[in-house]
């Protein structure tokens, strides 16, 4: 009866075990994957939904015409414009066409004889 009540056991205890491995297996395997994605970056992790979302996202950010332009200071007040509602010619740049005429007329009349 000793004998067969431990082969009992056992059994139980190679059941209990086996379940213990599949557990640890299912364990490992999602300690696995866990560990390939963040050695192999997210891209594998990231479906295809989520690589268009990114490439969305790679768009959007660094678009051209959100980005701050560039101030210059009017060559005859001094004033700060946006570049492109500026005047810009070869003596430099003025805030206003009016501006720059001005800034014409003194020229000529300084350089003027
Ligand atoms: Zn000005």
């Amino acid at each position: 009866m000793a004998s067969a009540a431990g082969v009992g056991v056992f059994k139980l205890i190679l059941v209990f075990f086996l379940v213990l491995i599949l557990i640890g297996l299912g364990v490992l395997g999602l300690i696995l994957r866990g560990l390939l994605s963040l050695l192999f970056g997210r891209r594998n992790e990231t479906g295809d939904g989520q690589g268009t979302d990114g490439r969305f996202r790679f768009g959007r950010a660094p678009s051209p015409d959100k980005l701050p332009e560039r101030m210059l200071a009017c060559g005859l007040c001094g004033v700060h414009v946006p570049e492109s509602e500026g005047v810009r010619t070869a003596d430099g740049f003025f805030c206003c066409e009016e501006h720059r005429r001005a800034h014409d007329k003194n020229k000529a009349e300084a350089v003027g004889p």
